[in-house]
C-alpha cells in the first residue's frame, strides 16, 4: 500500500478520503503528533498548499496531500468560504448563525468547494485541482450522516440533504470526492503507474 501524508488533523476527513482512496491501493495516514498550521491565505488552493508545504517539512511519506475545503453561499458574496471552519466556535453554532444570515433570503444557492495540492518531500508544488458541488442552503437541518454544514446543505444532483446520503453515496458525489478523484488518477498515472 502506497502511503501519502493527508496534512489535516481533521479524523472525519482521513476516514472520507481512504474510503474513496481504497481501490487504488492507497493509504492516507495523518501526521504523527498535533498538526495545525496556520492558514493565512486569501483563497483555498493558497491555503492548501500552506498545509502541504507544513506537513512535507515532517519528511514522513514521499507526498503530501492537503486539501482546503469550505462553504460558499451566493447571496452572502461567497461567505463563509475560507473561514468555513472559523464561521463561530462549533459546529451547530456555525449552523445557526448561516441559517440566522439566511432569514429571509430567496436565493439559497451554495456551492462546497475542495482544493488539494500535492508537495513533495522538498516543499515543491507537484500538483493541484479544485472541484465543486453545488446545491442550496436549506431553511432546516436534515439527516444525520456527514459533518460540518452538511445538516443544512441540499445537494442538487442527489436531491437529498448531504447528511441524509449514506458514507458511500457522499463519497461518491461530493466537492473532496471530485477533487480527490482528479488527485487519483493522476497518481496512477504518473507516480504509481
Ligand atoms: P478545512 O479543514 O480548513 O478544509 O475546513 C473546512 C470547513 O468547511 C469544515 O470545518 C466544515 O465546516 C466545512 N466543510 C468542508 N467540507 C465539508 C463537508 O463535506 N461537509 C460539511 N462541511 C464541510
Amino acid at each position: 500500500m502506497y502511503q501519502i501524508t493527508l496534512a489535516t488533523g481533521n479524523k472525519h476527513k482521513v476516514e472520507e478520503i481512504n474510503l474513496i482512496a481504497k481501490e487504488y491501493d492507497i493509504e492516507f495516514v495523518l501526521p504523527k503528533g498535533d498538526f495545525d498550521p496556520i492558514e493565512d491565505g486569501d483563497n483555498f488552493i493558497d491555503n492548501a498548499i500552506c498545509k502541504a508545504k507544513c506537513a512535507s517539512l515532517l519528511g514522513e511519506t514521499d507526498l503530501y496531500l492537503a486539501d482546503d475545503s469550505g462553504l460558499c453561499v451566493d447571496s452572502l458574496g461567497g461567505e463563509p468560504g475560507i473561514y468555513s471552519a472559523r464561521y463561530a466556535p462549533s459546529a451547530p453554532e456555525r449552523i445557526e448563525k448561516l441559517l440566522k444570515n439566511m432569514q429571509g433570503i430567496e436565493n439559497r444557492k451554495a456551492h462546497f468547494t475542495c482544493a488539494m495540492v500535492i508537495c513533495n518531500k522538498k516543499q515543491e508544488v507537484v500538483f493541484k485541482t479544485q472541484q465543486f458541488c453545488h446545491g442550496e442552503i436549506m431553511t432546516e437541518q436534515k439527516g444525520e450522516g456527514g459533518f460540518g454544514y452538511d445538516p443544512i446543505f441540499f445537494v442538487e444532483s442527489e436531491k437529498m440533504g448531504m447528511a441524509e446520503l449514506s458514507a458511500q453515496r457522499k463519497a461518491q458525489v461530493s466537492h473532496r470526492a471530485k477533487s480527490l478523484n482528479v488527485v487519483l488518477k493522476w497518481l496512477k498515472d504518473e507516480i504509481i503507474k
